[in-house]
């Protein structure tokens, strides 16, 4: 755990990371994030920056690179090719967590909202600037701010002192107050490409090519741990290929569904039925190989028709699985469904 600052400025909740580390290497190392580092390089040097800059795309650790390298490159007294020097004093205290004028919420899955108190600490220290050059208030998946922390911020926002400098991430930009996003200036960063998602993954996992693949198909930094999926997606894949040769009770099969959170096995579902229907309509993927066998079943199992009737109730089955209330029922009948997926058409009326 980073250090915390506790004497002038409030400690914030949910904001103990206060270190800003300069990493060119995964800057570097991730393609998509390098191309929105050129462009913000670009500003920084011509002083065009938006003084309330809000990066858009996906989170994870080359965006958390990102937006630490660029906070320290604009408090840094020398960058050396536009990068932060590391040595000067303001790069020296940012890396051990000290620099005074920093305000920042960490991205923190513990906390999907950020409360109005913490917003009105944030703002209570965000006045002082000590070292002068600029007041940094970084704030990280801001779509969690919540309606009242949302218009505590905007008055900061609307009358921001000269000094201060906002950067701002979010990852799902509808879920914004629109009165927040109005006032920040959005950059987007491209979404990579499936290749250099699993390029990125090899890298900084130093895993084998083909297990690299498997972990950009399923597209998900939390589903990783020790360079593996943390389920067991084979026997997950395997069910739905089983339930699909139509043969035994469809509810003996589902063992492996049923131990999955519902979230993460409608996305990984939903993933590999997009496949299914790259593979029908005859495009070439991305895919691992080792998914190949299971997305040709699929694929022979379904005639170009159910494309929709599948990709409607996978759909379905993901909305419901933020519902509380029987998840072994919902399972058991996406699974009954899934073996005729006419019968879930013929049901949504009643449903
Ligand atoms: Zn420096």
């Amino acid at each position: 755990m980073a250090e915390r600052r506790t004497a002038e400025a409030p400690a914030l909740a949910g904001n103990a990371e206060q270190r800003l580390i300069s990493d060119p290497a995964t800057i570097e190392g991730a393609p998509w994030v390098r191309d929105a580092w050129s462009q913000l390089e670009r500003l920084v040097d011509t002083g065009r920056l938006p003084h309330g800059l809000l990066l858009h795309g996906r989170m994870g650790a080359p965006m958390t690179a990102l937006v630490e390298t660029l906070a320290r490159r604009l408090i840094c007294h020398q960058p050396r090719e536009g990068w932060p020097c590391d040595e000067c004093s303001a790069c020296r205290q940012a890396e051990q967590g000290s620099f005074p004028d920093i305000s920042r919420l960490a991205d923190d899955p513990a906390h999907r909202d950020i409360p109005v108190d913490v917003i009105r600490d944030l703002i209570a220290g965000a006045w002082f600037t000590r070292y002068g050059k600029v007041r940094l208030v970084l704030i990280e998946r801001i779509e969690r701010l919540n309606r009242s922390s949302g218009n505590a911020l905007l008055k900061l926002l609307e009358e921001p002192p000269d000094s201060m400098q906002f950067l701002c991430t979010v990852e799902q930009i509808d879920r914004l107050l629109p009165t927040i996003r109005s006032r920040l200036q959005r950059l987007r960063l491209r979404e990579p490409r499936q290749s250099e998602l699993a390029e990125w993954w090899r890298k900084s996992l130093n895993c084998t090519a083909e297990d690299a693949n498997l972990l950009a198909f399923a597209d998900d930094p939390s589903w990783v741990e020790e360079g593996e999926l943390v389920f067991d997606w084979e026997a997950v894949t395997g069910v739905w290929v089983e339930l699909s040769n139509r043969r035994g009770n469809p509810l003996g099969m589902i063992g492996p569904w049923l131990a999955l959170p519902r979230p993460m096995l409608a996305r990984w579902l939903l993933r590999l039925w997009a496949a299914v229907a790259r593979r029908q309509a005859g495009l070439e993927g991305d895919l691992p190989q080792a998914l190949e066998p299971a997305v040709d079943q699929l694929a022979k199992a379904h005639d170009a028709a159910q494309w929709l009737a599948v990709q409607t109730r996978l759909v379905r089955f993901a909305v419901e699985a933020g519902h509380p209330l029987h998840p072994e029922l919902s399972v058991e009948q996406l699974a009954l469904d899934l073996v005729d997926p006419r019968l879930a058409r013929r049901l949504e009326p009643i449903v």
